[in-house]
């Protein structure tokens, strides 16, 4: 979750032992031949693709064929809430970083000064997260980030007096966040934000849900968007789930390490397809047996 260089490090011995061979038309650049091309004109997002939440995907035909709104839920502003301070979180440790903390000490200082305002940004407009609840969830994320970029910065200090000070932010804190990708070459939205890259371009998405199939193909379509934008190959991905504990004192981090296989593009250009065809046609793929109770979207489909 929140990487450092040891774990960019750690990740590439984990990846260069599983190598991933790619077909050619299944690259990103090669967005304007079958079998990538869309179908249709359509765009659709790429988190609706990887959402999980809905068996027979009807929240897509509900989103755009309905145009309906998304009703929201204390699991989904969790999952919002989180995935805001790991961003804003990350932007402080490099914003203290760029000003010129000196130690690990100095560094934890300031990050601490500046937690109460950061929250108060964080956590504007949820409507069903409580603030002492989100505040306990917030302080645990905090604390973590402190500990492992302050030490982060008392190693990376020793490589070398010479550093320069990006070099250091770099080798501190690997990784840029919520990352923009146009994915319109490949039929996705035009404003895709990764979670993460690590550096050199690993795909970084953060779940606070168990692991789902459905979450690879989400990073086989941040992938492609990728590739199809800037003609480099993305082979790896990293799924990092965040688990917080009961009574919200610590948090435990999974991680899955997923290679973007020709099989995982095939079914990203399956369920694209399908999804573009549902909005296109107006099909109605109909309810499941049961619905998730996380689902944004049980007060359209179950009339309330
Ligand atoms: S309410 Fe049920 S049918 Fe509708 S989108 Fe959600 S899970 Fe699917």
């Amino acid at each position: 979750m929140f990487f450092t260089f040891e774990d960019v490090v750690r990740l590439s011995r984990v990846f260069r032992r599983r190598p991933c061979s790619v077909s050619d038309e299944l690259r990103g650049w090669h967005w304007d031949e079958y079998p990538l091309a869309p179908a249709y004109n359509v765009r659709v997002n790429a988190s609706d693709l990887a959402g999980g939440f809905c068996p027979t995907n009807r929240h897509i035909y509900v989103r755009y064929v309905l145009k309906a709104e998304e009703k929201p839920n204390f699991r989904l502003e969790l999952g919002s809430f989180i995935h805001r301070v790991y961003h804003m979180s990350s932007c402080m440790v490099k914003s203290i970083l760029y000003e010129g903390a000196s130690s690990g000490e100095d560094f934890k200082d300031v990050f601490k000064s500046v937690s109460e305002g950061v929250f108060a940004k964080a956590y504007s407009g949820f409507q069903t997260l409580k603030v002492d609840f989100a505040r306990r969830v917030f302080e645990v994320l905090w604390s973590y980030a402190s500990n492992v970029y302050a030490a982060a910065l008392d190693r990376s200090r020793t490589v070398s007096p010479y550093m320069s000070l990006d070099g250091l932010v770099s080798l501190v804190i690997p990784m840029t966040v919520e990352f923009p990708v146009d994915g319109t070459l490949i039929g996705l939205n035009r404003a895709i934000r990764v979670d993460a890259i690590l550096h050199p371009y690993m795909v970084v998405e953060l779940k606070t849900r168990s692991f789902r199939p459905e979450y690879e193909v989400g990073l086989a379509s941040y992938a492609l968007a990728i590739e199809s934008q800037y003609e480099i190959p993305i082979n790896y991905a990293v799924l990092s789930e965040v688990k917080l504990d009961r009574e919200l004192k610590g948090l435990k981090l999974y991680e899955k390490h997923v290679l973007i296989s020709d099989e995982l593009r095939e079914r990203f250009i399956e369920r694209r397809d399908s999804a573009m065809r549902m909005i296109e046609e107006e099909l109605d793929p109909g309810m499941p047996d049961v619905c998730s109770e996380d689902c944004p979207f049980l007060g359209v489909c179950n009339g309330g």
